[in-house]
Order: structure tokens, then sequence, then C-alpha cells
């Protein structure tokens, strides 16, 4: 099956850096920044939908978006070559500054990407022609709005979205509004819609008449694939999962699909399915998936306002991951970048630690694993622990067990060894008392 060339992320990788490079250098800038903006800071995103990556987890909007525009300016051109805009658990057009961060990535010449759930792009022209300007700001086909619309029909887009309101025909409308503006202003920006396949989503009916709808706006691409199992999940889970959901519904899906698939890259849509194979658990538990090099291709300021090694931990639940608060200056964020260019990293450490990598991690760090082999031996497991009511998922946070490799030298009750000796995990019973007897320490 063809593939776009921006979906090969190995050569995206090695386009920008060299593989001799790759844990050899004190330093190297990653292709891209991931900024997860914090919505409008009251919620995290409009929808609720079932695999939403961060529903079971720290949702914290605590990033100062002044801040990082700033530090955006100070960052300046010839850096990042990418600034992606999305988030693990919001929705990115939600916030007020939004336009000011796109304006800023366009002086700072490099590229922008957007992950978006569609739903204020109606409303937003309305109000300040916000499509119209956005469209405006697209340079090149490597400048995208990638929308997760995961719904062919209003219904099914709800029963996802978990909304009792159609949200559906404003995000094609938008869309449309999209596509006109890139003809009338022959821009070169590329619109691309994503589906995730569920059980409401997915009648023959539904996804023929949803492609054709996709062909008849004129979007550029069209990708299905499953959703991952949420993070947060033991490894036994999200094995279950690939059992019960990827590998069944998989062969469903492909065969599904295969009449619509594009055989060239030239048409338009594009339209393809990612495998769950892109997502696989057990590719990850590889005695040889070991070094993480995927922090040569991105680095990510999450929505709570820290810098994280990688856009899927960017959550404060993944504490371990956190590479320090919010930066005040180019020298501090460099600092944290070289904390994770480690070749001592271990992937395992994260995916012991109920982590994952992403399709584009785990297509790096595979091929990276298999070329490296002779070398990556240096990356070394660490233990990491969960602290936190266990009853309450969302303030779970899995810190090294280490504290001295912790990012704040913060430590918890769980340290002084009641894990360990079989005591209640949940004592003390209250969160309350809990959070005092932290403030205590
Ligand atoms: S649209 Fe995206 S951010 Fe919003 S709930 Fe769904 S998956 Fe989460
Ligand atoms: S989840 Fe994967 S890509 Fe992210 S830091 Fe861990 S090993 Fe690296």
């Amino acid at each position: 099956m063809p593939r776009l060339d921006n979906y090969n992320y190995m050569k995206n990788l090695t386009d920008w850096v060299s593989e001799k490079d790759i844990f050899n250098k004190d330093f190297i800038w990653p292709r891209q920044m991931e900024i997860h903006l914090p919505s409008n800071k009251e919620i995290a995103c409009d929808f609720h939908c079932f695999y939403c990556q961060g529903s079971k987890l720290d949702m914290a909007l605590g990033m100062d978006e002044k801040k990082a525009l700033k530090l955006m300016e100070e960052i300046g051109p010839n850096t990042f070559e990418y600034y992606v805009y999305g988030g693990a658990y919001t929705e990115p057009l939600l916030n007020p500054y939004f336009m000011d961060f796109m304006r800023l990535t366009k002086k700072l010449k490099a590229h922008f990407g957007i992950h978006s759930n569609g739903s204020q792009l109606k409303k937003l022209q309305e109000e300040n022609g916000f499509c119209t300007e956005l469209v405006g700001l697209m340079e090149s086909k490597y400048d995208y709005f990638s929308c997760s619309l995961d719904g062919g029909s209003p219904e099914s887009h709800m029963k996802t979205k978990n909304i009792k309101y159609d949200a559906w025909t404003d995000i094609i409308e938008g869309l449309r509004i999209l596509v006109k503006e890139r003809e009338k202003q022959k821009s070169k920006g590329s619109i691309r819609v994503a589906y995730l396949l569920n059980k409401w989503n997915s009648s023959v009916e539904e996804l023929t008449k949803f492609i054709d709808l996709m062909k008849e706006i004129k979007v550029d691409s069209l990708r299905f694939s499953i959703p991952y199992a949420q993070y947060g999940n033991e490894v036994k889970k999200v094995q279950n999962y690939k059992e019960k959901v990827e590998n069944k519904e998989h062969k469903k899906f492909k065969d599904l699909l295969e009449p619509y698939m594009s055989k060239s890259k030239d048409e338009k849509p594009f339209v393809f399915y990612f495998a769950p194979e892109n997502q696989d658990i057990d590719r990850m538990l590889d005695e040889n998936y070991k070094q993480c090099a995927y922090t040569y291709y991105q680095t990510t300021m999450g929505s709570s306002g820290h810098i994280y090694r990688c856009s899927s931990i960017a959550t404060p639940s993944f504490d371990y991951g956190i590479l320090g608060k919010q930066p005040e200056t180019v020298a501090e964020l460099k600092e944290m970048i070289k904390v994770s260019q480690d070749k001592e990293f271990h992937c395992h450490t994260c995916i012991h630690s109920t982590a994952r990598c992403n399709r584009m991690a785990l297509e790096i760090n595979s091929e990276w694993n298999v070329y490296n082999k002779a070398n990556n031996h240096t990356a070394k497991q660490e233990s990491t622990m969960a602290v936190g009511p266990k009853n309450k998922r969302e303030e779970v946070k899995h810190v090294y067990s280490d504290i001295e490799r912790r990012w704040n030298k913060k430590e918890y009750v769980e340290d002084n060894g009641s894990l360990n000796t079989g005591e209640d995990f949940r004592k003390p019973k209250s969160f309350q008392m809990y959070q005092a007897n932290n403030e205590k320490k």
C-alpha cells in the first residue's frame, strides 16, 4: 500500500539528524516542538470521547501561554522545523491565544501542524474570520490542519464523542470553509481528516457515504485507524485490548476498507488505513526495544506547563517523564532537552509505568534499536512507583522510585516503604490527609 512521505517517520527523523549523531552529540534541536495548548482553562475539551487519552489521567491546564510565546520568540528561527499544536486531552482551538501561536510559528519560518476536533472552525470563522486567516498563514503543504472527526453522521459522532447535540454538521461546514478558503487564496496548506473506527461509525453505508463526502469536499487525506487502549493501563490490560479489540476488529476493518484505499500517492483525498500493528504493545515489550530516539524527533510542552520527554506522556500522571517546569529561557529549555537525549533512558521505563509510545515513536524506536543493536545496551530500565490514592486514578502519579532521579526531588508518603511492607496502599484514607502529610514533609 502506498504511504505518504510525511507519514514515514524514521525518514523524517534522519533527514533532520544523521544516525551517527544520535546519542553522540551533547545537544541537538529536535525536529519539532509539540505544544499542548491548555484549552480555555475551564474545560479541557468540549467532547468526551471514550478513548480520550487524558480522561483517566491528570488533566492539568496550568500552562502560561504568554510565557510560552515569549520563549518561542527567544528560540527564534532555524531551530525547530515544526511546531505541532494538539493535546493529549485538550482542544487547541478553544485556546484564546491559538492564532498568536500560529502567527509566531510562521514568523519563525517553521511549519505548523494542528490536531483539532474541528468543533470551533465554523463558529470562529463567523466571529473573526479564523479560517480565512489560518489558511492565509499556510505557506506550503507542510502546514497542516488535521481534524479528528471520528464519525460519518451526527448520530455516530454524538455517541463517539459522548455528547448530546449535533456538532458534526458544523464540523463538516468548517472543513468546507477551510477548503474553499484554500481555493480562494490559492494556498498550498494541507487539510487532513482522521477517523477512529468503532462499533457506531463503521457500517458500510456510513463509511461509503463519508468517503464520498470527503472526496466532494476535497480534503487532502483521510486516515482510518482503531483507537489506542488508554494510557494509564497496566500492560496486561493493554494486551487484553489488543486481543479483544485490535486483533478482532482489524481483519473486519481491513476487508471493509480495502475497496476504498488509495492506490497511488496522487489520489485526493489520499485514503489509507493505519493498522494496529503500528500501536502494538508487544513490539514495545520486545527485548531489543531499548533506547528512545524519539527525543530527537520532538520535545513537548504539555498543557500542565511542564516540558516532557514526549507527547504521549505529557500529563503530570507521568511525573517521571517531566523534564522541568515551563522554562523562562532558551538555555533552560536546552538543558531539559539535553537530559532527554539520553542513551541510558530505557523505553521499558515508560511501558512499565502504564505509559506507551505513540505510532511515530514506535516506528522510530523500533528502527533505531535495530540499527543501533550493537550499542543500545547502555539503556537501563529504571524503577518507578505509583503514588497517590489508588482509588482515584487521575490523582495517581508514576514517579521514579529513586528520589534523586525525580525532576523536583519531591518526597511522598510512599517513600517510607509502606508500599513494600504490604501496608494498605490507600492509607491515609482520604486524599486530604494524604496531601496534608506531603505538605508536612
Ligand atoms: S476530542 Fe480529543 S481531546 Fe477531546 S475528548 Fe475527544 S479525544 Fe479527548
Ligand atoms: S513513551 Fe516512548 S517515546 Fe515517549 S519517552 Fe517513553 S519510550 Fe520515549
